[in-house]
Formats: C-alpha cells, sequence, structure tokens
C-alpha cells in the first residue's frame, strides 16, 4: 500500500465522546499500522452551529488520547473551492436548482407514503421551464440544489464490512447547497478527500448511504475513489446510542473522572472482540491489535464498568517510563522504585500522590501495642535496606513475639503507614527509610 493518507473530520458543534473518538482512533491506529498520516478536518461549514471553542476542545481531546494530526484544515475556509466543484456539476447537469419549500416537500412525502410509495424526491424541479423559474425567484425564493444521482448500484469492498452495495434508486437525489449557498457536508467533504489526496475514508456506518451519494460525486468530479471502511457503533449497555449530551461519556468528562487515555482507546477500538480487556502499553501496540476487517457488524456495547477495570488494569502494567512526566507532575517522586510499589494499588494516577504522602510522611501511626512496636523497632535491620529487608525483619518480630500472619503483619502496617490497607511492605519499607520506620514505631508523626 502506498503511505494512506486518512482523515477524521467533526463537525465542531460539541464536544467528543467515546462513540465519535472512534472514528478517530481507527483512522489513526489505521495510520500507525501502515505508516501513513492522519488530517484533522473541522466540518465546519455549518456556521450557525460549529464554534471555535469545540475546535479547540477537539484538538485538545484528541491530544489527550495521544493523537497529533499530521495537517488540520478547516472546511470554512476553503469555500471558494467548493464553490469551484459546485459550478462544474452543474457545468455538467448534475446539480440543479430546486424551490420547493420544506412544506410542500413534507406534504409531497406525505402523499407518497400514503399511496404506498417510497418516500423519494420525486425530481419535479428538473421540469421547471426557465419562466417558472424565474417566477419563482420573483417571488423572492432562492433555489436549493440536489445533486442528480444516476440509477444503479454503487459497490465497493468495504475496510471492515467487505463487499458492500447501495442501490441509489432508493435515494432522493441529495441536497448539496441549502437556499442561504451554504453547503451540506456532503460536496465539501468530497471535495476535500480528493483535494488532499485521501487514500482512505474510515467512518462509522451511519455513513454507509453517503458513501453511495459520495462515490458517484468523486466520480461526476473526475476523482477516483478512496477506499472506503465502515465500522459499527457505540451503544449504551442498554442499547441505546450514545449521544453528545451523555456529558460523562465526553472525553473531557472521562478525563476528569481520572480514566486512563489509553483504556479508552483500546477499549473504544477493541470492544465486542476478545482482546477488549486486556490492557495494552502503548498506541503502537494498539495499532498492531487492531484490525478493521475484525470489527464487528453488530452495534458494539459499552460498559462504564469495563472501562473503569481496564483503567486500572492499564495502569498497573505501565512501566515507569509511561508515567514519569505525569508524577512529576503529580509532585510524586520515588522513581522506578516507588512506582512499582504502587501501581498495583492504583485506580487511577492521581492515587499515586496519596501513597508518595504515605512514604514521604508525615504519616500518623497506629500503635496498638507497645511494646511489641518497640520489639520491632529493636529488630529493625541497619540500612541499607533492599527487596529483603522486610522478609528478614518480620521473621526476626515472629520469633521473638511469637506472632504470625495479620498478628504480625496488621500491627507493623499500622505503625508504618497509618492505614491497614495498601501495596506490598517489602518495597515500601525501603522508600519509608530506617529513620522514619522507627519513629513511626516509637507513635511519632513522620
Ligand atoms: N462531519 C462528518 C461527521 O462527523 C464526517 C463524516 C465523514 O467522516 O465523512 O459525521
Amino acid at each position: 500500500m502506498t503511505s494512506p493518507l486518512v482523515r477524521f473530520a467533526p463537525s465542531p458543534t460539541g464536544y467528543l465522546h467515546i462513540g465519535n473518538a472512534r472514528p478517530a482512533l481507527f483512522n489513526w491506529l489505521f495510520a500507525r499500522r501502515h505508516g501513513g498520516r492522519f488530517l484533522l478536518r473541522y466540518d465546519d461549514t455549518d456556521l450557525a452551529r460549529s464554534k471555535a471553542e469545540y475546535a479547540e476542545a477537539i484538538a485538545e481531546d484528541l491530544g489527550w488520547l495521544g493523537i497529533a494530526p499530521d495537517l488540520v484544515i478547516k472546511q470554512s475556509e476553503r469555500l471558494a473551492i467548493y464553490d469551484a466543484a459546485a459550478e462544474r456539476l452543474r457545468g455538467a447537469g448534475r446539480l440543479y436548482a430546486c424551490y420547493e419549500t420544506a412544506d410542500e416537500l413534507d406534504r409531497r412525502r406525505k402523499r407518497q407514503l400514503a399511496r404506498g410509495l417510497p418516500p423519494i424526491y420525486d425530481r419535479a424541479a428538473l421540469k421547471l421551464t426557465a419562466e417558472q423559474k424565474a417566477a419563482f425567484e420573483a417571488e423572492g425564493r432562492k433555489p436549493h440544489w440536489r445533486f442528480l444521482l444516476e440509477p444503479g448500484q454503487i459497490t465497493w469492498d468495504d475496510l471492515v464490512r467487505g463487499p458492500s452495495h447501495v442501490d441509489c434508486a432508493s435515494l432522493s437525489d441529495p441536497v448539496l447547497v441549502r437556499e442561504d449557498g451554504s453547503y451540506l457536508y456532503t460536496l465539501p467533504s468530497v471535495v476535500d478527500d480528493i483535494e488532499t489526496g485521501v487514500t482512505h475514508v474510515i467512518r462509522g456506518e451511519d455513513h454507509v448511504t453517503n458513501t453511495a451519494v459520495q462515490a458517484q460525486i468523486f466520480v461526476a468530479l473526475g476523482a477516483s475513489l478512496p477506499a472506503f471502511g465502515h465500522h459499527n457503533l457505540l451503544t449504551t449497555a442498554s442499547g441505546e446510542g450514545l449521544s453528545k449530551r451523555l456529558g460523562h461519556l465526553s472525553l473531557r468528562g472521562l478525563r476528569e473522572s481520572g480514566v486512563e487515555p489509553l483504556a479508552v482507546a483500546a477499549l473504544a477500538t477493541l470492544v465486542g472482540t476478545s482482546d477488549a480487556v486486556r490492557p495494552v502499553s502503548s498506541l503502537d501496540e494498539l495499532a498492531g491489535l487492531v484490525e478493521l476487517a475484525h470489527v464487528s457488524r453488530a452495534p458494539a456495547k459499552f460498559d462504564e464498568h469495563e472501562l473503569e477495570t481496564l483503567s486500572a488494569r492499564t495502569l498497573h502494567h505501565f512501566p515507569f517510563e509511561a508515567v514519569a512526566d505525569r508524577l512529576a507532575a503529580l509532585g510524586v517522586g520515588g522513581g522506578e522504585a516507588f512506582w512499582l510499589a504502587v501501581r498495583g494499588n492504583l485506580a487511577r494516577l492521581d492515587e499515586a500522590a496519596l501513597w508518595w504522602q504515605v512514604v514521604q510522611g508525615p504519616a500518623a501511626p497506629v500503635i496498638a501495642d507497645v511494646s511489641f512496636a518497640a520489639t520491632a523497632a529493636d529488630l529493625l535491620p541497619p540500612e541499607p535496606f533492599d527487596a529483603t529487608t522486610w522478609k528478614n525483619w518480620t521473621q526476626a518480630v515472629a520469633a521473638a513475639t511469637g506472632t504470625k500472619g495479620k498478628a504480625l503483619f496488621m500491627p507493623l502496617r499500622q505503625a508504618l503507614t497509618g492505614l491497614d490497607h495498601g501495596p506490598e511492605l517489602a518495597a515500601l519499607l525501603p522508600l519509608i527509610g530506617r529513620d522514619k520506620a522507627l519513629k513511626r514505631l516509637a507513635g511519632e508523626s513522620a
């Protein structure tokens, strides 16, 4: 395959949620896997609903996921290019002016349905004479513009769904340009895909019909077709579609709740496969696992609980280098030894700060039995401490006090950390150090 160019083309009309992050991820991972590039294209021709703040948020949220676009373009800055393409289609007789109002179209659809006919646009506008058009214009009506579909089947070999087809006889000629001259999504998308050299269009299966229409527009503009792939859509656990209003499933909401972006990326792309619950250590590793041809054709159910579990497991597998910067930003020290000691106890990364506080102190020791603690202090080996110190020490304390199991370990844990649960003390003790350990065994906050 020559180096692919893929694109993610959100409309900046809201925040990304896990469902609409999926095409971003499928495209990004595809580019990674095949040595290609990723274009972020803002489909912002709907000026009333598109907002700069959403565009910024989208870039930021993609960055959080680990996606850094190679190119960024905005459709609102490219209107002249779409005008030229529309003119070409008009010249070729493929874009025709229509004057029906929304009400008229609605009434016509209802009549068709009442007669048991499919509600397909009847192309009445094609029969308008120049005088009739002039009369509409004199009334103050402005035309909207429809693309004249050719009859017949559009077929393609879908990257996800395999051999696919749509019968264009079942479709209305799509409106490409509104009365006010603004563009619906359909034409600018094709023009940009042609102009930027997009090789693979990977998007949700809600776009299958668009693909048939857009394939005809590609051809009408003299371009060859990119490859198309349509992934399944995500639903809630109860089977409903995800909407932009589900704030807590927005990428920002997930970020605030401390979910690992890599877990979001893994679950979003592997959901429904046997790999979905296994943690990955990088997007590159994920790129090796995600194959478009293996994406299920059934809707994928998203389970928030599964995401939490995967997020924790992702943390438990991270090597120190993967989190070093984020730990530093949290003010957590202790290097790799600290990370390896605590990672298995974390549900979210910022909890590392709590354990760092326990290590660094001051920690308020809990001493239930002063003489037990004093004996333990006497037996604490000299420094340097290492991974074997804990075992040697606790064996000596067991022998001296006749305790074992919980009766041995719990008072030591409570004295050293002030808590009755937490990471392995064998790993924490060398981090706490002899000096602080002795003070805590003596009941001092240290
Ligand atoms: N703006 C469209 C959407 O968000 C893009 C679809 C496409 O990838 O072509 O659904």
